[in-house]
């Protein structure tokens, strides 16, 4: 299984996606994750926002236009993926964790 290579601690989905095989792109995703990017590396879809990934496919028009969902969720052509992730409930949960810790130690 494909992992994410994001070292910030999160809760990495299930979708990952492919670095950019286009330099300039790998070096804004680079920048963006304050990472070095190998080719092979996958990146998980809690980097990027709901509206860059496609997640279905519509076709047709009016009565007869169709929705199918991909099963392979892709990424919107420059997407550009960012460290903080959109759900920061696990940072709540991480700050009670320690919170409680610290009164634990006490
Ligand atoms: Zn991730």
């Amino acid at each position: 299984m494909a992992n994410c290579c994001v070292k910030y601690p999160h809760e990495a989905s299930k979708t990952t996606f492919g670095v950019p095989k286009n330099i300039e792109e790998r070096n804004k995703w680079e920048n963006a994750l304050k990472t070095d990017l190998k080719k092979s590396y996958r990146v998980c879809a809690s980097h990027f926002k709901d509206s860059d990934i496609k997640s279905t496919w519509e076709s047709g028009e009016g009565e007869n236009k169709y929705r199918i969902c991909l099963k392979v969720p892709k990424l919107l052509d420059g997407a550009i993926p960012s460290v903080i992730i959109k759900k920061d409930e696990n940072c709540q949960i991480e700050a009670k964790r320690r919170k409680v810790n610290k009164v634990l130690n006490n």
